[in-house]
């Protein structure tokens, strides 16, 4: 397949734009399912020019720029549910911490943290099925003190919502909120037994129904097959996710997926290209696992993405801020700032 053309279709623009040197800047469609899956099943030697045409997208739509977001583990272990992949299940045997939510303070400082290190967006993250009404009560109070204190966006991660409970996080200032399908319709029974995959889709709705922007992604290596995979793409597409994160598992040991394989880097960034053109103008970020499965191929990532966690993720370190800003720099990219974010 000639993959810049079908960046070039993607964007909208036609054969003729690529020979005068720049891509139309029309806003464009999308790769259909049979070339998503194409991408993902494209050989080896194919990958350069599969993260070329990607990069032809993600330069028109954001730039060289690479936009950092900081996780706050603000609630930990003490879950209820039984997502087959996390250490912090009632099913997870893992090393885990477990801990109640932070006070205010505590998530207002790890936001000033956050800001200090260049992050546009600080995701506060709990680990529970729903927020309760007190838990919910202390993530608007500090979300509307970081609104006051800083310049970040805020993000919220609290389990599934409903629509009075998104409009609540409207009002508090929070910007987006986070809950991510992780796989298809089909493969979804096989990671989770206690919430459904439509449970999930209803927050998501919700969410996007209060006005909130919606951060919705994958967890990619869970024995998913390809065509799960283009399902799952296609789906964010169809929930209009603003933001898409696309984790690699990093399998804990004690949870019920400790013994799958990590994906290949080959195979990572031909799954991140695939995201890209299927929701072109969408943030792409590669989240966690990005270390693990793509080792010294990850500059590569940001062809497709344009946005990373930076400083560690919820229960395990990433390869750290001064790292991620070596390999932003190396690669020719720049951090986004937060007035373009
Ligand atoms: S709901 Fe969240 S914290 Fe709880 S087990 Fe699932 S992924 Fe982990």
């Amino acid at each position: 397949m000639n993959w810049m053309a079908l960046a070039e279709r993607v964007l909208g623009g036609g054969p003729s734009s690529r020979r005068s040197g720049a891509l139309s800047c029309r806003e464009g469609g999308s790769a259909t399912r049979a070339e998503a899956l194409a991408v993902l099943m494209a050989p080896a030697e194919e990958l350069l020019a599969l993260l070329e045409a990607a990069f032809a997208v993600r330069r028109h739509y954001f730039g060289l720029g690479v936009s950092l977001h900081v996780i706050r583990n603000a609630k930990s272990g003490l879950c209820t549910e039984d997502c087959a992949y996390c250490s912090q299940s009632a099913k997870s045997a893992a090393a885990a911490p477990r801990y109640e939510l932070q006070p205010v303070e505590e998530i207002l400082q790890g936001a000033l943290e956050a800001q200090a290190l260049k992050a546009v967006r600080y995701c506060i993250v709990t680990s529970s099925r729903a927020p309760q009404e007190e838990e919910l009560n202390t993530v608007c109070a500090a979300a509307e003190q970081i609104k006051r204190a800083t310049s970040l966006q805020v993000c919220t991660s609290l389990g599934l919502v409903d629509a009075a409970q998104a409009r609540r996080l409207k009002l508090a200032g929070v910007d987006r909120f986070n809950h991510n399908l992780e796989t298809s319709e089909r493969f979804y029974p096989s990671i989770c037994q206690t919430h459904s995959y439509s449970d999930r889709l209803a927050t998501a709705r919700a969410v996007k129904a209060a006005g909130v922007e919606l951060c919705c992604g994958a967890l990619m290596g869970l024995g998913e097959t390809p065509e799960d995979r283009v399902d799952l793409a296609f789906a964010l597409r169809e929930v209009e996710a603003d933001s898409i994160p696309v984790n690699f598992l990093d399998p804990r040991p004690g949870t019920a997926f400790e013994h799958r394989p990590r994906l290949a880097a080959a195979e990572a960034l031909r799954i991140l290209v695939m995201f890209r053109l299927v929701n072109p103008s969408r943030e792409l970020r590669v989240a966690g696992g990005r270390e693990v499965c793509l080792g010294p191929l990850q500059a590569l990532a940001l062809y497709p993405a344009n946005s990373i966690f930076t400083n560690g993720y919820l229960t395990t370190p990433g390869q750290g801020h001064a790292a991620d800003l070596a390999m932003i720099e190396a690669a020719g990219f720049q951090v986004t700032d937060v007035t373009q974010a």
